[in-house]
């Protein structure tokens, strides 16, 4: 299948050809048409699968029809990731100037409170740095997100965010769709998608 027998809207797919995307990836091919239908997703994929772009077309085409600052909140285990995914999110975006911004530890607090200043239509975060802007940065909630991705949902379930992601769980609206991915099926992550999803369409890379 092709993107636009995907249902992905020209000017997206004009930003996969520009990556060399030429046809989706096979996680990208089942998720994009239950996405676009509004349902949310439990994706098993590794990277290298494809699965930022399988959720990231989704979101891009969402806020294209209604755009807003703090639409999408993406949780990432790793530093690395979040800028990868970041990455992924302007380059899908850049011809509609998607602004995101990246929160991760180690880096300086105060210019990821600029960035959030800017009102970028994408976060990106590991959980305990996102808990510290929710605490430190003056106007800044997750009030209007309306998608939230969890990135790596095995790697997110370990001790030190377990705290954080229920506090980020709480702070965004229960009106939003979810996108979960994971490479393992573990019981945590099978409570996780109980709480935090609602009719999940299954899909596998
Ligand atoms: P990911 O699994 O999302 O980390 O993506 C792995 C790599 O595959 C990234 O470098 C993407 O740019 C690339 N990629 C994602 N989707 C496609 C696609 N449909 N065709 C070719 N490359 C892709």
């Amino acid at each position: 299948k092709t993107f636009k027998e995907l249902g992905v809207v020209d000017q997206l797919i004009e930003a996969c050809d520009s990556l060399g995307w030429k046809n989706p990836s096979k996680i990208q091919a089942e998720a994009i048409p239950h996405a676009l239908e509004g349902k949310d997703l439990i994706g098993l994929a590794q990277t290298g699968s494809g699965k930022t772009g399988a959720f990231a077309l989704p979101i891009l085409q969402a806020l294209l029809e209604a755009p807003q600052a703090f639409f999408a909140c993406v949780l990432s285990p790793t530093r690395e990731l979040a800028i990868q995914i970041a990455e992924q999110f302007e380059a899908l975006g850049s011809s509609i100037g998607v602004k995101s911004a990246v929160l991760v530890g180690g880096v300086d607090q105060v210019q990821q409170s600029i960035a959030l200043g800017k009102r970028p239509h994408i976060v990106v975060a590991t959980p305990g740095r996102l808990v510290d802007h929710l605490s430190n940065t003056k106007g800044f909630s997750l009030r209007t997100i309306k998608y939230l991705v969890l990135d790596e949902a095995d790697r997110l379930l370990n001790e030190d965010f377990e705290k954080s992601l229920d506090e980020i769980l709480n702070a965004i609206p229960r009106e939003r769709r979810t996108y979960l991915f994971s490479a393992t099926m573990t019981k945590k992550v099978q409570k996780l998608q109980r709480a935090c999803l609602r009719n999940p369409v299954k899909i596998e890379a």
